[in-house]
């Protein structure tokens, strides 16, 4: 299970794949990207680094993005003591989809 991308152009950008260049902070014909593990869209900025700035609509049909589940993410390594930058987070967690999963766990244990 993946995202399901507003739109064809928004779609085809976030497919892009450079021959030329592994790495998408490297190129200069990418221009957005998608995290997975955030569902977060972001336009790159080309200043060698890897920084984008994250996008709430897409500019290709206007349509409304998701919600960024950055904070969620962070909340939940730290309910589950969890430190980011210092402890291994599980796999189940470093992909697209964990927030569904666990909203579901979290109705299984409200009923
Ligand atoms: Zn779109
Ligand atoms: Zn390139």
């Amino acid at each position: 299970m993946g995202p399901t991308h507003c739109c064809d152009a928004l779609r085809h950008h976030l497919e892009f794949k450079c021959n030329v260049h592994k790495d998408i902070f490297a190129c200069p014909d990418a221009i957005l990207k998608y995290s997975g593990k955030f569902d977060e869209y972001g336009i790159i900025i080309h200043d060698g680094g890897t920084s984008s700035i994250t996008i709430s609509y897409c500019p290709f049909c206007g349509t409304q993005l998701p919600d960024s589940k950055r904070d969620l993410w962070f909340e939940t390594m730290e309910s589950n003591g969890l430190d980011p930058w210092e402890d291994d987070i599980p796999t189940e967690y470093d992909q697209y989809g964990w927030w569904i999963a666990k909203e579901s766990q979290n109705r299984k244990n409200q009923t």
